[in-house]
């Protein structure tokens, strides 16, 4: 029997009602540490930090985000693998609750040598983890094929699947950048093709599958002394889609609603979990005077702001979200959100914020007093 019902009929006759915009995570991702054996030239989080998420407060978050309907879990750093406890133990009882694991993003040389390697990530799986260990190569994470091919193997092995690695590269087109992923993908007797359908890269051997999954790579933090990122392309409007949308928590407790570059400027902490709660921490979002803004209305919405403020706020166009979202709140160019927060400060100095007023955004240069010892000679 086929029958419409009549409220089927009238929602048939109008289009189809749009789901609100809002923040409203699906994602959840902790980074238990920021250490990392390695020191890449573009990286954007603060590997200085000594902090760790303690594992107790971790395990409550992550069942509270499990109340909340929030089904997909992921680690970043930092070099994760370096408090691999945190990593064994959030994983474990994420199995237990029935969580989807996306992947573990590691540079896969952090190891002392195999039996550690052996250890930690039979651990893992045992612990239940049955996401991807996501590696990143690229020219920026030194070049040390060799450790990488263990790593491959190894994983390979206890996991006992094709698809347990996928590979991460940073560029500034999806088509560069390659080479350290041919050197890998040479070592391992594998190829590297693109997928049409995939719209990626592929790197498959006899018995590995890796997609490659490209990051877009841009001026900021670290990064910024490369420069070149202004052109004459605006990004197209995805309302963070791509990074978001994501409870990240990094190992202050500190809570972001996105892994882009510039998810870790303090302009967009939403909570913390030594504090607050899941419910807490997505309503602080959504009245958050930019995360709202982002998620709701988007990034276009923002730049009109400013464009609309003042033609020349910006250097140019740029087709990279987050780049643009990280310029913006550096410069304190966003309406009720001040500046600050990148590392290298090419662009210290007074600029306009969202006021118009001329505000010190960069690390402060205070004259030195007429008497000082510098002075003295
Ligand atoms: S491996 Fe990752 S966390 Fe470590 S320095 Fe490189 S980019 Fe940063
Ligand atoms: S544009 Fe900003 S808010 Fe959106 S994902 Fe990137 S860093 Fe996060």
């Amino acid at each position: 029997m086929n029958m419409r019902t009549p409220n089927a009929d009238r929602a048939n006759a109008r289009p189809v009602k749009r789901r609100t915009r809002t923040f409203r995570p699906s994602y959840l991702s902790f980074a238990g540490t920021y250490q990392c054996n390695l020191t890449c030239a573009h990286c954007c989080v603060p590997i200085e930090w000594t902090d760790r998420l303690d594992i107790p407060t971790a395990l409550r978050f992550l069942e509270d985000a499990h109340r909340h309907g929030i089904e997909l879990l992921g680690f970043t750093g930092g070099e994760p693998f370096l408090y691999p406890e945190f990593v064994i133990a959030v994983a474990k009882r994420a199995a237990q609750l029935g969580f989807r694991f996306d992947k573990i993003v590691t540079n896969g040389v952090w190891f002392r040598d195999e039996a550690h390697l052996r250890a930690v990530l039979t651990d893992l799986k045992n612990a239940g983890f049955t996401g991807k260990l996501g590696l990143g190569v690229d020219k920026f994470h030194g070049i040390r094929t060799a450790d990488l091919v263990t790593f491959c193997k190894t994983a390979r092995q206890i996991f006992a699947r094709d698809n347990i690695l996928s590979l991460a590269y940073a560029s500034r087109d999806p088509h560069v950048g390659l080479e350290p992923v041919h050197m890998l993908a040479k070592a391992l007797d594998a190829i590297v093709e693109w997928s049409d359908l995939l719209h990626r890269y592929l790197l498959v051997s006899p018995d590995l599958t890796m997609t490659l999954n490209w990051n877009h790579l841009a001026p900021v933090e670290r990064a910024e002394k490369l420069g070149g990122d202004w052109g004459d392309v605006w990004f197209e409007e995805d309302y963070c889609e791509g990074p978001g949308q994501a409870l990240i928590v990094n190992p202050r407790g500190d809570v972001k609603p996105c892994c882009g570059f510039a998810s870790d400027l303090d302009q967009l902490t939403i909570g913390n979990i030594h504090k607050h709660s899941v419910k807490q921490i997505i309503q602080r979002g959504r009245a958050h005077p930019y995360v709202g803004k982002v998620f709701k209305k988007g990034l276009t919405a923002i730049r009109a702001e400013i464009l609309a403020r003042d033609p020349n706020a910006l250097p140019g166009a740029t087709s990279n979200h987050c780049f643009f979202c990280w310029h913006v709140l550096t410069r304190g160019l966003a309406e009720n959100v001040s500046g600050g927060g990148a590392q290298v400060g090419q662009w210290t100095g007074a600029r306009p914020n969202f006021q118009g007023e001329l505000v010190q955004i960069g690390p402060l240069r205070l004259p030195r007093p007429a008497n000082s010892a510098a002075d003295a000679g």
